[in-house]
């Protein structure tokens, strides 16, 4: 049984696993943090947020100090999809940020399968119009 989390992310109720959707890859146990099972970019976060005023000049540009702000980039080790991105302190562990009651999940996956033919759909199949997509050309 399988279950969407977030855009990238599912857990595999049966094994407890965490999973990437995209390609499958397994990102370690679900009752454990997925940020462990991703590979992680310490981005300078000036990358991102560049200087607003010319910083040879200027000790405080606006942007944010590296020495004070870390931005962890966390991709899929199998396909390489941008999973998660966090903005924390530099040196902190990967922030929880989502931390599932997986007996019960399990218990109401359980309970909905036996009213709906003992399955879970697929959960890619929840995501898909019911209907084929107006299709239109330019010309
Ligand atoms: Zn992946």
């Amino acid at each position: 049984m399988k279950i969407c989390i977030t855009e990238y992310l599912s857990i595999d109720l049966d094994r407890e696993r965490w999973e990437c959707r995209r390609c499958g890859h397994d990102l370690g146990a679900a009752r454990d943090n997925y940020k462990r099972g991703l590979l992680v970019y310490d981005r300078d976060p000036r990358e991102i947020h560049q200087p607003l005023i010319d910083p040879t000049k200027y000790a405080y540009t606006f942007a944010p100090d590296p020495a004070y702000t870390a931005l962890l980039e966390y991709y899929c080790p199998g396909c390489g999809t941008l999973v998660e991105t966090e903005y924390t302190v530099p040196g902190h562990p990967p922030v929880r940020d989502i931390e599932l009651d997986i007996d019960s999940l399990q218990e109401k996956a359980r309970a909905w399968a036996a009213d709906h033919g003992g399955t879970l759909p697929d959960p890619e199949s929840l995501h898909r119009p019911a209907h084929a997509r107006h299709q239109h050309k330019h010309s």
